[in-house]
């Protein structure tokens, strides 16, 4: 029987396992000292714990670990890590380091932020998405992605969390929720639900269930498009659920959470960077309270999107703006590695779907 791997239980469950071994209750807390606040990679470490019981524990339990395959440097610090899993499949997390800020900016940028994934691959096939290239694999475990989080933090802080990278993070909705509680817990990873942003391109009756967790989680919606010719273009997720029901499902998120939404908008040449876009959009923005982060598309050779040039990205802002709704431009971060999730991967483990030329070149969420 395979075991159960630790890094998915709660802290209950581990006083509950360890109350029927006959233990005392404080062994629990001393366990998850192991595993969230010191990171230590196994069993043996644990010293203040009987031999008896490192034992029995690793009879029990599975002590999930991530072999780094790869490691990429940009020269604005990004890092890019690509993870094996037992399984010997790959997954990708990426290291947003701080920026510096001026007096009054907005404090989000001097944090670190680690993007994670939940998934191998993915089955949603967004048109422009490297991820979704070499098609589903499986679901990670909680302890997966609770794990590429402890791995991120013993090479150096993580202030937030995005559940934005390889993956249809509401898609493996029971894990990733496991895994956000953990990583959530004072003692767990102990990291803020407002410092958490879960990511989804549109999975209308997850967001409702999210709506009634308790933490306060952030919520992006991968949008990419202001009306349902456009998205449904790129994304086929909108012909299941089109803008109506997908901007219905963020309302009741926002009626329970408050206003905790941002819209993700990957600007394609010819594609989505009309103004005929531009009131629809911050008419939506407006109606929801929303942010739109403008991210300029990352070419990928042989496939036929483009990004707009840069006078079109600022127009398209300015509009935006125009509008009332409120919105930032990012000047992409790690331009110089394959910076959106599924190139590494790709990269390394090519896929006979993915055109060739695609594995050498970048594309984010
Ligand atoms: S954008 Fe997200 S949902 Fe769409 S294919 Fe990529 S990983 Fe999957």
């Amino acid at each position: 029987m395979p075991l159960c791997p630790i890094k998915s239980q709660s802290l209950e469950d581990l006083q509950a396992q360890l109350h029927d071994w006959g233990e005392p209750g404080y062994r629990a807390t001393q366990v998850v000292e192991w595993l969230y606040a010191r990171r230590v990679p196994g069993w043996d470490a644990m010293t203040n714990l009987p031999r008896r019981l490192r034992e029995r524990l690793a009879q029990h339990y599975a002590l999930t670990t991530l072999e780094l395959v790869a490691q990429q440097g940009s020269a604005d610090a990004t890092q890019k890590f690509l993870w094996r899993l037992e399984d010997r499949t790959l997954i990708e997390s990426v290291l947003i380091p701080a920026r510096p800020t001026a007096p009054g900016a907005d404090e989000d940028a001097s944090r670190h932020t680690l993007c994670i994934s939940t998934q191998v691959g993915c089955a949603y096939g967004c048109a422009f998405c490297a991820s979704g290239l070499g098609g589903f694999k499986r679901n990670l475990g909680a302890d997966e992605i609770v794990e590429q989080v402890l791995a991120a933090q013993r090479r150096g802080r993580i202030d937030n969390l995005v559940v934005m990278g390889m993956g249809e993070p509401l898609a493996n909705y029971d894990n990733l929720i496991r895994a956000l509680r953990i990583l959530n817990a004072p003692w767990g990873a102990s990291i803020g639900a407002r410092r958490i942003t879960v990511s989804t391109s549109g999975l209308c009756p997850q967001i409702r269930r999210l709506a009634g967790e308790p933490h306060q989680f952030r919520l992006a919606i991968s949008l990419h498009g202001a009306t349902d010719a456009v998205r449904n273009r790129l994304m086929p997720i909108n012909r299941k659920h089109p803008l109506r029901d997908l901007i219905a499902a963020c309302e009741a998120y926002q009626t329970v959470k408050g206003r905790l939404i941002t819209f993700e908008y990957i600007l394609i040449s010819g594609v989505n960077d009309g103004l005929d876009q531009t009131r629809p959009l911050a008419a939506l923005a407006r109606r929801l309270h929303a942010k739109v982060n403008l991210i300029p598309y990352n070419r990928v050779d042989g496939l036929s999107w483009e990004r707009p040039p840069q006078s079109r990205q600022e127009l398209f802002l300015a509009a935006i703006e125009r509008e009332g709704a409120k919105a930032t431009l990012r000047r992409e971060r790690g331009d110089d590695i394959d910076a959106a999730c599924g190139q590494l991967r790709l990269r390394t483990e090519p896929h006979p779907a993915a055109p060739a030329s695609a594995t050498d070149t970048p594309q984010s969420r």
